[in-house]
């Protein structure tokens, strides 16, 4: 099974790229910055990675945006993802990027945004992933980050950017509470799509959904909490962005054989699957796929649709969505793997 998706084109819509960034590339340009880490040594800055709690996670990931302070910082940022996509065969991924954050710490967001668009446009062009991405309010920075991330995509016309998006902590910060900003977004011709259901509960997803207007929600697994939140998904087709190996650490679903993914799948709400933040949580996405086979128990064919899931709730513009589709039904028909009736629809 793992091999059969290590070697199948594969779509991720729910990875933050700052995320992505490895201890040893971050030690590299803390040392060349002189910026320095919560971690004395490189082997003790690789034990802080080994996840420890959302408080400590959180510390790191915004030291993590403190150290990228050149344009070659983010630009290194930037090679490494997508040569690890290459690497995975994934062909398609919306990677959610926090412009408050590198605004807060001195670098500029707008002008970290047009370096990793950059960066990006011309990997795609080389024949490399094909990213959009997810300009992200942190929630923890709330209500500075807000109005902020508003005018940012009110302003810009960044061929990239396809959604506004809300991360950071749950516990504390309602989803409605950025619903100003969201319909800023909206107005401006953005999709809406939220963190929602992780270590918030159902009500959180509820709020996304009818408050924030989301087109898909990060995690949303808690849902199944609440049976009326898991209809309105369903019947919404709200799609769930799930990271499985996240999920173990942060949410109360320890054990992949009983992680509610068969629930909301056997609801009719469609799901992706993820990685969020891959070093973090030690995994890749061609692991969260054996995973999901072999411990959480989905099937080929349910991956498979899984995986065309990306595309069909991706938000990538149409003609891209659609070559893209062509590409994976023939590797899937390669591999003996059946589109599904959902096709188009
Ligand atoms: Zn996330």
């Amino acid at each position: 099974m793992s091999e059969l998706f290590a070697r199948l084109p594969k779509t991720e819509l729910h990875l933050h790229l700052e995320g992505t960034i490895a201890p040893d590339t971050l030690w590299a340009i803390a040392e060349r910055n002189a910026v320095p880490l919560p971690a004395g040594t490189l082997a003790e800055l690789r034990a802080l990675y080994d996840f420890k709690g959302f408080d400590t996670f959180l510390t790191l990931w915004l030291a993590m945006c403190r150290c990228l302070q050149t344009p070659a910082d983010y630009e290194q940022m930037v090679d490494a993802f997508v040569a690890d996509c290459a690497r995975q065969r994934i062909r398609y991924v919306e990677a959610h990027f926090t412009p408050y954050n590198h605004e807060r710490f001195g670098f500029g967001g707008r002008r970290a945004l047009d370096i990793v668009t950059r960066r990006l446009l011309a990997s795609e062009e080389a024949g490399g992933p094909v990213v959009r991405l997810i300009l992200d309010i942190p929630s923890e920075s709330v209500p500075e980050s807000g109005p902020y991330t508003a005018a940012l995509l009110e302003a810009i016309a960044n061929p990239l950017v396809v959604a506004i998006g809300l991360g950071g902590p749950e516990d504390g910060f309602p989803r409605r509470l950025v619903a100003t900003y969201f319909e800023r977004a909206r107005q401006a011709g953005y999709a809406a799509v939220s963190h929602a259901g992780e270590t918030g509960g159902a009500d959180h997803v509820r709020q996304a959904v009818e408050e924030l207007k989301v087109r898909r929600v990060q995690h949303g697994v808690r849902a199944v909490e609440d049976e009326s939140v898991v209809r309105l998904l369903a019947e919404r087709q709200i799609c769930c962005d799930v990271a499985l190996t996240s999920n173990t650490f942060l949410t109360p679903f320890r054990e992949l054989a009983t992680h509610p993914v068969r629930a909301l799948l056997a609801a009719g709400v469609p799901v992706t699957l993820s990685t969020d933040d891959p070093p973090f949580f030690g995994t890749d996405l061609c692991r969260e796929y054996e995973r999901a086979g072999a411990e959480a128990g989905l099937s080929d064919q349910q991956l498979w649709q899984i995986n065309l899931n990306g595309l069909r709730h991706g938000l990538a513009e149409t003609p891209v969505r659609r070559r893209l589709m062509q590409e994976f039904l023939e590797a899937g028909r390669q591999a003996g793997l059946d589109a599904g009736a959902t096709i188009g629809s």
